[in-house]
Parts: structure tokens; sequence; C-alpha cells
């Protein structure tokens, strides 16, 4: 099994609640979530954090955030509003380190975050 635990979610390795699965990316509901709707968006393929993504794969990297957009939009809050966060490093609070996009909605978020 991957090391990684987003790569061992993406192989199917790790379960967890799917809410999208294509060739490229997985989408699925993070475990401790801090809004009614709360998504997390990977690539399958390992890249550390959105800039080395966005090095690597540009293209990719359009289309996770289309899919953030559309999981958005089906899950019914793409009207009122909704986040889309990555953290990077330490200060951010990244924990894990493959990308991965949250998609938050279903309440208002509060500006600047914390
Ligand atoms: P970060 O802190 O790196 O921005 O976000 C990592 C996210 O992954 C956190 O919101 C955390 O709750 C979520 N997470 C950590 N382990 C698991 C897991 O095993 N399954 C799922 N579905 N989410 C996880
Ligand atoms: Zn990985």
């Amino acid at each position: 099994m991957s090391e990684c635990l987003f790569c061992a979610i993406a192989a199917g390795d790790i379960p967890a609640d799917v809410v999208h699965s294509d060739d490229d990316a997985v989408a699925f509901r993070d475990i401790a979530p801090q809004a009614p709707l709360h998504v997390l968006v990977i690539p399958r393929a390992h890249h550390a954090n959105a800039a080395a993504l966005a090095a690597e794969d540009a293209a990719l990297a359009g289309r996770l955030m289309a899919l953030a957009g559309r999981i958005a939009a089906d899950a019914g809050v793409a009207d009122d509003g909704y986040r889309v966060v990555t953290n990077t490093g330490d200060n951010a609070g990244q924990s894990v380190h493959h990308v991965h996009f949250h998609v938050l909605g279903g309440r208002g978020f509060a500006w600047p975050p914390g």
C-alpha cells in the first residue's frame, strides 16, 4: 500500500465516501467535515501541493478546478456561494502532502480566514 494517504484512497486501498471518480481525479467527503458540504478533490497522480501540481501538469490543475465547481453546483451550494481552499505548508496547516482542494459549502464563511 502507498505510504501516501491520498494515493492509497485514490487506489481504493483505504475506503472513502467517494462522490466522483474518473481517470485522473477522485473526490471524496472529508472525514472531519467543517461544513455541510466538505469534499476533497485530488488528482490520482501524486503532487505535493498546488504549486507543484500547476508546474507539473497545468491542464490537470484546470480540470480539478472545474471539477470543484461541478461538485459545488451538483450539491446545490453554488448559488449561495462556497469556498475552495488548498493549504500549502506548515503555516497553512497542510497535513496531507498530496495536493487536495477542499470544497466547502452549505453555510457562511468568515473572511479573513483564521
Ligand atoms: P489539510 O489539513 O492537509 O489541508 O487537509 C487534509 C484533510 O484531510 C483534513 O480536512 C482531514 O480531515 C482530511 N483527512 C485526513 N485523513 C482522512 C481520511 O482518512 N479520510 C478522509 N476522507 N479525509 C481525511
Ligand atoms: Zn499521494
